[in-house]
Parts: structure tokens; sequence; C-alpha cells
């Protein structure tokens, strides 16, 4: 028995009704609600609306919805501009589509090795999720055939252009059958998103949902605090908000790395996320961002493009972006699908409504603790690792609870399992000596704050 929910009303397949409510979306949100029905209808959709609106489902029901799974061969393409974005958009669409047998989705994201992308792809796929350069290369390859594309998603157009993929995502449309359907999605809605509309699609149908934040879901305040007494501000905000899961934003590299090192040494778990880093420290990062390993992280706004964190109740603004879209949308990773949020900026100089650093909560506790802990194994996807694995041998040989586990993160040749704070003398009783597969689970490396 499924509950009646208000996607009922649209022409949704059942397959895709039913899994809705056991995803627990009861009701569309604004965006859905406004371009779903077009979407169904078969129009060519430009769709604005802020970050965490839900724009995934948007477009992914709208897809879904056209597959024909009998027919392998790729009947829809979505252009991301980057790999944690097209990650984020594939984990979504596959849990929309968890309904619909024998879907097969493809990513093919830069930075990752293009050997079993290719595989995949001569392996068939319904549903194609990428970024642009990768997609491109696929196409010039003849691994992707385009002339059965019926639906075409630009995800995040906006940030596709600025990062300067406006060639190529020419390159992979171009070829594309003029009868697709071509569903453009961005959060902010300049000239050149019109104009780029204006190339692609045809008879869009905009759909602009409020773009200023909800009112009353985020709480935004101006601290001022002089440059020397900005770190003890932001400490001071860290300790009183008590928050688990804080975003801090810095305009420089060096700027993340001298407030993270002050933090650290006050005993906050914290790290950073700059454009510079290794790829395979920058995964972890988030990795123990979302698994709740870590509280802090201070990011610069390039490194924090396109993430996606789930339950981010806290933002700071510690050097305020003098660009208005670049404020609302680092602002927007708070207070995502409806939940309450905080953002606070540490302004130089008092402005009308701020708050001096010195009236913040004077005796505010200590820093909080994080509730997860990560453990390495040295062993993934590749050594036929799997959570289920994990979970049995911590369950019925390390005598953990299933609840004192968290996010189990598997890649393809080491896995990070969160563990409840607390336990980790338990797990590391057992590591000594217990092995997964012949694998060894140590107490996770924290990168370097450098
Ligand atoms: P956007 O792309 O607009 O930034 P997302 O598509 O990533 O936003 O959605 C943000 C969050 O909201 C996701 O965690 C998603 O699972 C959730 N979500 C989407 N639609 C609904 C809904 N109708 N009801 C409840 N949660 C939803
Ligand atoms: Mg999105």
């Amino acid at each position: 028995m499924t509950t009646p929910t208000a996607f009922d009303s649209l022409s949704l397949s059942p397959a895709l009704l039913e899994n809705l409510s056991g995803l627990g979306y009861t009701e569309p949100t604004p965006i859905q609600a406004a371009a779903l029905p077009l979407i169904l209808e078969g129009r060519d959709v430009l769709g604005q609306a802020k970050t965490g609106s839900g724009k995934t489902a948007a477009f992914g029901l709208g897809l879904l919805n056209q597959i024909d799974p009998t027919r392998l061969e790729t009947q829809a393409l979505v252009i991301c501009p980057v790999r944690e974005l097209a990650e984020q958009v594939a984990t979504e669409i596959r849990r929309l589509a968890r309904n619909i047998p024998n879907i097969k989705l493809v990513t093919l994201c830069g930075g990752m090795p293009g050997r079993p992308q290719e595989i995949s792809m001569r392996a068939g796929a319904h549903i194609v999720v990428g970024t642009p350069g990768r997609i491109a290369k696929h196409i010039r390859k003849d691994l992707l055939q385009v002339t059965s594309i019926t639906t075409l998603v630009l995800d995040e157009a906006d940030r596709l252009l600025d990062m300067g993929f406006a060639e190529e995502v020419m390159e992979v449309v171009k070829p594309i059958p003029r009868t697709r359907q071509t569903l453009l999605f961005s959060a902010t809605f300049p000239e050149e998103i019109r104009s780029l509309s204006r190339k692609i699609q045809k008879n869009p149908e905009s759909v602009i949902v409020d773009t200023a934040l909800a009112p009353g879901i985020v709480e935004e305040r101006e601290v001022f605090a002089k440059p020397q007494d900005k770190t003890r501000a932001l400490s001071r905000i860290l300790r009183q908000e008590m928050a688990e899961s804080a975003l801090v934003f810095c305009a420089t590299r060096q700027g993340c790395r001298e407030v993270a090192k002050t933090l650290a040494s006050e005993g906050f778990s914290v790290a950073t996320l700059h454009g510079e880093m290794e790829q395979r420290d920058r995964s972890d990062t988030l990795i123990r961002l979302a698994n709740r390993s870590v509280c802090v992280l201070v990011a610069t706004d390039v490194a924090a493009r396109g993430l996606d964190i789930d339950d981010l109740p806290l933002v700071i603004h510690y050097d305020p972006a003098n660009d208005p879209d670049i404020h609302l949308h680092r602002t927007g990773r708070t207070g995502r699908a409806g939940r309450s949020g905080k953002a606070f900026s540490l302004v130089e100089r008092p402005v009308p409504g701020s708050i001096s650093w010195g009236d913040l909560s004077p005796q505010p506790g200590p820093p909080p603790a994080p509730p997860m802990v990560s453990f390495l194994l040295n062993g993934g996807k590749k050594d036929k690792i799997r959570p289920g694995d994990l979970v049995g041998v911590m369950v019925n040989e390390a005598g953990l609870n299933p609840e004192d586990l968290g996010h189990i993160h598997i890649s393809d040749t080491y896995a990070v399992i969160a563990f409840r704070n607390g336990v980790q003398r338990k797990v590391e009783k057992w590591a000594a000596k217990g092995r997964i597969k012949g694998k060894r689970l140590s107490p996770m490396y924290v990168p370097d704050i450098s």
C-alpha cells in the first residue's frame, strides 16, 4: 500500500510514484511542482531555483518517465560542471529509479580512469551523467551514440559556463537530434544563460522559483571583528553554536590554511578544502564531512563549488564575498530542503544590524566533538569488499551494535568506515588481529592542514 501524495496528480508512472513515498518525498518542492508538469508534457524548460531546492528530482523524474528500459541505448544525457556534482546527480537518479528494473546509468567524469567507463559504455547505458570533456571524448570515440537521445539536461548551467565549458558543451549538444527535449537548470540567470538557452532550446518555458532565501529558514547575522580578532571571533561562533558540521569560507588558500591551523590548535576537528589539493585528499575530506567525522571544513569558493552537503546547520563567511551571487550560493549550503540553518558574516567594519564579536556568548563551551570517527580499510571494490561484509564482521567479530556503524564509503582500492565516536577502542582492539577479506582496518590518517 502506498500513501497518496501530491505527486499523484502528475502523470508519473506507477513505479516512480510508489518509490517516491518510499523515499519520503511526500510532496513536490516548489521547483518540482512548477517544472514537472511542463517537463512531463515534453516542453523545454529553463529552470532557476536556489541550491537544495530539489532540481535533480525535477529533471530526474522527467527523464526517467521517458525511458524505455527495453531499448538499451542512450536515451538521456545529463551534463554537470564537476565530478562531485555528476556523482550526486547519478546517485539521486538511481534512488529515483529503484523501482524500475534494469535501468543502466553510467557516469562519465574527468579525473577518473577511462577504461572502466569505456567498458560500461560498450555494455550499454540508458542514462549517461557526466562532465563535458569526458562526454565529448566518448562521443568522438563513438562509444556514446547521441542519435537515440531524447532528453538532454544541463545542470548548474551557470557553473558550466563559469568554468569555461561553453565550447565543449556545444560540441556535445550539436549532434544530438533537434527532436530532443532540452532542460536547462541554473541557480542564477545571467545573460549568458539566456543566450545559451536560445542556442539549444526550443520555445522554452522559464520556471523561476523565488531566488531569495526562504524567510525564517536561514538566519543571517553579521558579526563585526577587526582583522586581528577574526579567528577568535570565528572560534567563539563555532563554540557558541556547538555546530557538529560547519562550512567556513575564506578568500584564499593561504587564508584557509591559517584559519584551519588556529582552529586545530584550539582542539577543533577541522579540515581544509582548496583547489590545489590532491584528488585523494579532496575526496577523503568530503567523505569525512559527509560521514560526520570532521566538524569544520574551511574552504575556498572554487573548491566548494558544486558540493552538496546535507544537513549543514552553519555557514560562516570568514571573508565575506563581494559578489551577492556568491554570497547567496555559499549561504545556500545551509537551510536546505526546508531545514533551518544559520549564516554568519565576519565584517571588518560595523554595518547596520551587526553585533560586535565581543558581544557573542562570553563563555561558550569547548569545541564540539564530531559524532563519528573514520577508519580506513586498505581494500575496496577491486578486492570485492562490500558494505555487508564490513557490517557483518564488525558486529559478529568486534562486538559492535549495528547502530555503531555510520556511513560506509567504498572506492576501488580502499574503504572509509564511520563508527560512532566512543567505540574506537573496541574497533582498534579487534583490528590489532582481525582482517576483512585479508585487509587491515586502521584509524584514518587526517590530511595535513597545508
Ligand atoms: P538542487 O539540485 O536544487 O540543489 P537537490 O536536487 O540536490 O537540490 O535536492 C536537495 C535535497 O532535497 C536532496 O537531499 C533531495 O534528496 C531532497 N529532495 C528533493 N526533492 C524532495 C522532495 N520532494 N521531498 C523531500 N526531499 C526532497
Ligand atoms: Mg543540483
